[in-house]
């Protein structure tokens, strides 16, 4: 019979989001008087800026036509928007990062996922705790996690807990790791690092000759300013780290796909049997042999929220989701809670009450308010005891939902 990887059998059923789902749609089964207003998920609810929909539109009118008909495009994306990209969120901010070391892809999931295919399979992985689940499951698909210990841990990786104990700042590993995944501004916590917080990491990563990838799905929302905005923001980074960008929570392109991975020429000092190796190449060759691009029309709408009209378009947005999670915020701290994060992102992170675990309390509010979150320990063993809300709901259930917070 013909064996399957065995590595993905080793995964446990992605259960969180569908067990919420279970529990919720038994709730509404019940109290069909309840309505539901849901602060689960990290889908955003606001429609397409103008400026992206006109270049959908006339993409598509250029694909109708022999004459302006395009097929395939580079793979490594269309050179209009990696100018777009490399003016517009690097140099004109000071940061040093050419058009040529742009990827552009359909997301930045499909780049955090596939970025393991050129590292070696016994690389040491170092993840915080609670994490972005992606960084986890991946490197379990890949034979790099070990086995899943009672305690919810992988035996060969390597956990950052981030808690309210240390301020939610991860302590840097012990000892070598190859590998560190780095999101901030943090998904699930919303919490972030300064420049000086960061530095650490990217010394660390060049002390022991490690890679760090660093996840800045939510830069677009930092507001405070000496939280940087890029990895590349701090001083020997292009040495040691691959940056993962993403349109969607920017931009509402969750469903359109577009994001972008940069790879620097200077990250060096990784090696291949003994010499050293440009990690730039060997991705241009994974994308090439295995990716065919992002998709022209996505390519155009990304390239039209770098004008004059499609920035202001893209910081309103940013702006509403931002008053949102004010809102949340101000009504949770109201009632007494413990909150991070919300600030320079569209998540917080909330300390459940009394000793109640994330279930016991993702329950009560739920039952008591009808508000759907997402109970902490599904992203790992040390977020038990907190719970996930977005800022991503219309603000008409925002403000909903921050008032039945406040009948507390
Ligand atoms: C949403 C998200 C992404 C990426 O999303 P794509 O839609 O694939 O671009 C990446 N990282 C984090 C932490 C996210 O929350």
């Amino acid at each position: 019979m013909l064996k399957v990887n065995s590595d993905y059998c080793k995964l446990p059923g992605s259960y969180l989001f569908s067990e919420i789902a279970r529990i919720v749609s038994d709730f509404t089964a019940a109290r069909p008087d309840v309505e539901i207003i849901r602060m689960g998920i990290g889908d955003v609810t606001q429609p397409l800026c103008a400026p992206a929909v006109k270049a959908i539109h006339e993409a598509a009118d250029k694909l109708s036509r022999a004459e302006t008909f395009r097929g395939y495009g580079p793979e490594q994306g269309h050179r209009f928007l990696r100018d777009a990209i490399a003016e517009g969120d690097y140099r004109s901010r000071g940061i040093d990062v050419s058009p040529d070391e742009i990827f552009i892809s359909d997301g930045a999931k499909s780049d955090i996922g596939n970025i393991g295919d050129i590292i070696s399979a016994d690389a040491r992985v170092a993840v915080t705790d609670p994490v972005y689940p992606v960084y986890v499951d991946t490197s379990v698909m890949a034979g790099r996690a070990g086995t899943l210990g009672a305690d919810g841990c992988w035996s060969r990786l390597v956990y950052l807990p981030v808690t309210e104990a240390n301020g939610f700042i991860p302590p840097l590993p012990e000892g070598k790791v190859d590998v560190i995944y780095l999101c901030y501004p943090n998904n699930p916590t919303g919490t972030v690092l300064t420049r000086e917080q960061l530095q650490p990491w990217v010394d660390y990563c060049r002390r022991h000759g490690s890679l760090l990838l660093f996840d800045a799905a939510y830069e677009a929302y930092v507001t405070s300013p000496d939280v940087p905005r890029s990895i590349y923001e701090i001083p020997g980074a292009r040495e040691v780290a691959i940056e993962f960008r993403s349109f969607s929570k920017t931009a509402g392109f969750t469903g359109v796909r577009l994001g972008y991975t940069v790879v620097p020429h200077s990250l060096t000092g990784l090696e291949c049997d003994g010499n050293p190796v440009s990690l730039h190449k060997l991705w241009l060759r994974r994308q090439t042999t295995k990716f065919n691009g992002a998709s022209y029309l996505s390519q155009a709408a990304g390239a039209a929220l770098y004008t004059p009209e499609g920035r202001r378009c893209v910081a309103e947005g940013v702006k509403y989701y931002l008053d949102n999670a004010a809102l949340l915020r101000k009504s949770l701290g109201e009632c007494g809670l413990k909150v991070w994060g919300g600030v320079d992102s569209p998540y917080l992170w909330v300390k459940t009450p009394d000793g109640m675990t994330s279930w016991e309390f993702f329950t009560y509010l739920l039952h008591t308010h009808g508000i759907v979150t997402t109970p902490g320990v599904g992203f790992g063993p040390s977020g038990e005891g907190y719970i996930r809300l977005t800022a991503f709901n219309t603000r008409e259930n925002t403000v909903k939902a921050a008032a039945r917070l406040s009948l507390q």
